[in-house]
């Protein structure tokens, strides 16, 4: 969606501190927990990294823990950019197209992140269903546009997100489902709703692996009952006429507990 350049994109404030994981970390953390015999998950997510040598280090460790557990579900988030401008290295884009989305089994990326993958521009529907195609022979059975400029039928007030399903049926032969959901835009930059995105969607897929039009609608239903609680406090701790700041648009979390975990579907997806 519409943000400001980084960091503030990424962090959504003026500053920020600590520290980043270097590749060489992130093996040690790893080995500490083979020498436990504790190396077998059931789900592995990834989101924004800026690092080639820690996202190349993430799939060696994804490829050795898909040998242990041949079931598991690797979720990536391939985040590099919104809205035509990269806030990764551009060194990371061969990475995420050559090595990581052939081993990602669900893949979320943004209208502008699923063209860097391709190298296609997306201008329509079309368009965007030929680009899910192309990211399905890349490697991953589910892909799932999380955000596009794409002009909803209900009007531009709505938001598209379009969805892709590869699946076996019982008898053997093939099928996609193809999906778009729609949400209402709110007039408001958030930080930390792409990762919850992508969060909510490996939770859903788990208790929907074979159903994207369910797990979505779940998804976007959860982004809409966060997105809600946090605009209604933001506007309230702002006062009447004034823009919420950053800090009062740290997303409900906490208070969406609920919501969270068994939220009310209030988006329906069409089947394309
Ligand atoms: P990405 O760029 O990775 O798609 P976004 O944070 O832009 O990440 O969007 C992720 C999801 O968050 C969208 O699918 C939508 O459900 C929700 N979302 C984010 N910002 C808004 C907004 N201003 N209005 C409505 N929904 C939003
Ligand atoms: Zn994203």
């Amino acid at each position: 969606l519409h943000k400001q350049q980084p960091p503030l994109k990424i962090a959504g404030y003026a500053h920020w501190k600590g520290q980043v994981l270097t590749a060489e970390e992130l093996n040690v953390l790893y080995e500490g927990i083979k020498l436990n015999n504790v190396n077998h998950y059931d789900y592995i997510l990834t989101g924004y990294t800026r690092d080639t040598s820690f996202l190349e280090t993430v799939v060696d460790i994804v490829q050795e823990l898909k040998r242990l557990n041949p079931k598991l579900v690797y979720v990536c988030d391939p985040v590099m950019g919104d809205q035509g401008s990269m806030y990764v290295p551009e060194n990371i884009l061969p990475v995420y197209k050559d090595k990581v989305v052939a081993v990602a089994d669900i893949l979320t990326p943004n209208q502008f992140e699923a063209e860097l993958l391709t190298g296609r521009t997306i201008s329509t529907e079309k368009d965007a269903l030929d680009v899910m195609e192309l990211l399905h022979q890349m490697g991953p059975d589910t892909v799932v546009l999380t955000s596009t400029d794409l002009t909803s039928p209900h009007g531009d007030q709505f938001l598209v997100a379009l969805g892709s399903q590869k699946m076996v049926r019982t008898d053997g032969s093939k099928s996609t489902q193809k999906i778009r959901i729609e949400m209402p835009k709110v007039d408001a930059v958030f930080v930390g709703t792409g990762d919850l995105f992508t969060a909510m969607l490996l939770a859903w897929s788990h208790h929907h692996p074979n159903d994207l039009k369910a797990a979505c609608e779940k998804t976007v239903s959860v982004l809409h009952h966060v997105i809600k609680r946090t605009i209604t406090y933001a506007n309230e701790m702002a006062g009447p006429g004034k823009r919420p700041n950053p800090a009062q648009l740290e997303l409900r979390m906490v208070q969406s507990k609920k919501d969270i975990e068994d939220p009310d579907i209030v988006v329906e997806a069409t089947i394309l």
